[in-house]
């Protein structure tokens, strides 16, 4: 038997419990939610691995974006002189970037519906003249790109993927390392017996970028006569393997990757451990949303920019005009003629952007730099971030609240989780993404993508409900936004 007292206090828990349920945010694990997806949500991984594990640099990216795009019907920009709802088009550029739009039923100064994503993702490049010998050994010295920790690069399977041009013109692609039966190169590590010189020394100081030399060889041409005959027997194989002579190295591109697959992490298999998925993931889920799509109101746009890691410069990064060139094509060849000044300002100011780029997970494990209720957790959700940048809001788009409303809103109106957060506690460090180079053209613009551990790093994690989630929400995107 209770008494009065013991009822009262039972209902006002009850409640403040109701009202609690009202108006807490509460994001559940979406394993849970979804838990009856979990083939569909696999399966999805399974393409996405494959994509990866193809496209370790931008141009192999934009080599497998293309065949799925003309095995989907989508035809390049050239053979089209007029474009009518439906059709679907492509563009590249460089090799590096691309454009995919499938063609809706609003006239272009209403907007477009665009995703954008990078497929750069931090490596060694291969210096302009890299082939050296030392002590009996042949090397590629390699010229670092974008925010790498070097030691991830040291002792471990590498593959190097590029393009080489030979004094007659002649494009050489070279990619070796990924198959099975081919050699693979390394970096050397110090053994830690003889390391203790460097046991103090700053991580930034700790591999010196000069000593990121790829080995690539030991057996000398047989002459004992000739001077560098190490070299000479590299180069030796090179020329007549690929008619490759010293001199066209210097009119390469030659990237140098980690040599392993994508695989599935987890005794559970729930999670993707790969390099390159930033940003990769948001490049592939973009355009699988394009490519399930057949009919749209609003254009709905596939956009691949190149140098985002190292600060969307050149010709095909961000930064570049090339983007607003080619969408100003689309436009002029969806109304039949060149637009108006005026037109093409609203087509800007109309058109909506994803910034489709990673962000960190909250890693338990290093949750010292991390605010926990403005982070971001693996599977729950696609993260979007309202603001990037450093320090106080510096280098940052910062969309407005009523675009993350209107975001926000479709995204519940369709039952697509998402997590909204900040990268990393106030002052932790910070990163930047192409969100602001897309707003200056007065765009409404966010940063939204899949949240990973390890990022730039050789083995970069997702989860891959996480990734499925991401696709559904740049379809609901592209499909009702
Ligand atoms: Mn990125
Ligand atoms: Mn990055």
């Amino acid at each position: 038997m209770t008494n009065n007292k013991d009822n009262n206090n039972k209902d006002n828990n009850n409640k403040a419990e109701t009202l609690k349920k009202q108006l807490f945010m509460k994001k559940a694990n979406c394993w849970d939610l979804q838990s009856k997806d979990q083939d569909k949500i696999f399966e999805f991984a399974e393409g996405y691995k494959k994509a990866l594990d193809y496209g370790k640099t931008e141009r192999r990216f934009i080599y497998y974006t293309v065949e799925q795009l003309k095995f989907a019907g989508f035809k390049h920009l050239s053979e089209f002189e007029k474009l009518e709802q439906g059709n679907k088009v492509y563009v590249t550029l460089h090799d590096k970037t691309l454009i995919a739009a499938l063609i809706g039923a609003e006239e272009p100064k209403n907007g477009f519906n665009i995703v954008a994503s990078h497929i750069d993702s931090p490596r060694l490049d291969l210096k302009p003249n890299p082939l050296i010998e030392e002590n009996e050994l042949v090397y590629f010295k390699t010229h670092y790109y974008g925010g790498i920790k070097k030691y991830h690069w040291l002792s471990t399977q590498l593959a190097l993927h590029g393009v080489i041009y030979l004094s007659d013109g002649e494009k050489v692609e070279i990619n070796i390392g990924d198959a099975a039966e081919d050699p693979v190169f390394t970096v050397t590590d110090l053994l830690p017996h003889l390391d203790y010189h460097r046991a103090d020394k700053k991580i930034t100081e700790y591999v010196e970028g000069e000593k990121l030399q790829v080995l690539i060889g030991s057996i000398p041409y047989p002459d004992k006569d000739v001077g560098e005959r190490f070299k000479l027997g590299i180069l030796n194989l090179l020329n007549e393997k690929y008619g490759i002579k010293e001199a066209d190295f210097n009119r390469a591109e030659i990237e140098v990757v980690p040599a392993h697959f994508a695989r599935d992490v987890g005794f559970d298999r729930s999670m993707i451990g790969a390099y390159g998925q930033d940003d990769r993931v948001c490049a592939y889920t973009s355009l699988q949303a394009l490519l399930d799509t057949e009919t749209v109101t609003k254009t709905a746009v596939v956009l691949f920019t190149d140098k985002e890691e190292t600060g969307s410069d050149g010709n095909t990064g961000a930064q570049s005009k090339v983007f607003q060139y080619l969408l100003n094509t689309l436009h002029e060849k969806m109304i039949g003629r060149e637009p108006r000044i005026q037109e093409i300002q609203q087509f800007y100011l109309n058109s909506n952007l994803l910034s489709s780029d990673v962000t960190n997970a909250f890693d338990p494990i290093y949750a010292e730099v991390s605010d926990p209720v403005n982070s971001s957790y693996i599977s729950k959700g696609m993260s979007i971030n309202k603001y990037t940048g450093h320090a106080g809001k510096y280098s940052t788009n910062d969309a407005n609240a009523e675009f993350v409303a209107g975001l926000t809103n479709l995204l519940d109106a369709n039952d697509v989780p998402y997590q909204i957060s900040d990268m990393g506690k106030v002052d932790a460090g910070g990163g930047g993404t192409i969100a602001k180079y897309f707003a200056a053209t007065g765009m409404n613009v966010i940063d939204c993508g899949v949240c990973m551990f390890a990022m730039h790093s050789c083995f970069e994690i997702t989860s891959k409900i996480d990734v499925y989630n991401t696709y559904r929400a740049y379809k609901v995107f592209m499909t009702k936004g």
